[in-house]
């Protein structure tokens, strides 16, 4: 076992570990996205050859540049934009990406679905809520949420499957954790992306349905080009 897959199998067992502990049987699997951002070629390969096929970018053109090529060879893909998302890479993000979890204003959810349409595409999206409410980080507000849903659905019709969350660095995540999940809850959203390597656990403990692990599986990044 290469040690890429055996991070993989290690986490997968945490997670297994963590779901047994809930005792509740209506919960099922949750998905694990693995984060590929500023990765070497040779760790994502190994994690393809272990049999991963979800992965998480945040980067529209680092992403096409990994991830065109490996396409027709893993047609079973499934590649989540998780990085802010400018309107102008709207087109190319739409034609790249399997789920779009970082919807998070009018007129990005306003050109997504005009893209999706036009490149009929069709594609699941997650609202990104700021949950700190912190100024630099993207998301909408929290008291603005329920009302973002609902435009992104009702008047964009955009299918909007669930909530992401990146919660602060320097708070407790499980508060988050909870903000969202009540948040999914009320607007009747069946996912819930939030965890990351540090806390994984603990979003599943508070119902991720997915989970985007970067660092835990292929270590620490490359710096910023
Ligand atoms: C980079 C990134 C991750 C992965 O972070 P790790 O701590 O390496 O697991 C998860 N989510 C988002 C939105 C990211 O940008």
């Amino acid at each position: 076992m290469t040690l890429i897959a055996n991070n993989i199998a290690n986490i997968k067992n945490k997670i297994i570990k963590v779901q047994k502990s809930l005792n509740d049987r209506s919960v099922t699997f949750p998905k694990l996205v693995a984060v590929s951002k500023r990765q070497p070629q040779y760790k994502i390969d190994e994690s393809l050859s272990s049999g991963q096929r979800v992965f998480g970018e945040n980067r529209v053109q680092e992403a096409q540049h990994r991830w065109k090529h490996l396409r027709p060879e893993y047609p079973d893909l499934t590649l989540h934009l998780i990085g802010p998302l400018q309107t102008n890479k709207a087109a190319d993000a739409v034609a790249l990406f399997d789920v779009i979890e970082v919807v998070d204003r009018s007129k990005l959810a306003k050109i997504l679905a005009a893209e999706m349409k036009r490149q009929n595409r069709h594609l699941p999206c997650f609202v990104q809520v700021n949950t700190g409410e912190e100024p630099q980080k993207a998301g909408v507000m929290p008291g603005e949420a329920d009302e973002f849903i609902r435009f992104c659905r009702e008047d964009c019709g955009l299918d909007v499957v669930g909530l992401m969350c990146i919660p602060p660095a320097d708070e407790e995540a499980a508060m988050h954790f909870a903000l969202l999940r009540e948040m999914a809850k009320r607007n009747d959203l069946p996912e819930l992306s939030m965890g990351m390597s540090s806390d994984f656990e603990e979003a599943i403990a508070f119902g991720a349905t997915s989970v985007r692990v970067g660092s835990a599986i292929f270590g620490a990044r490359e710096p910023h080009p």
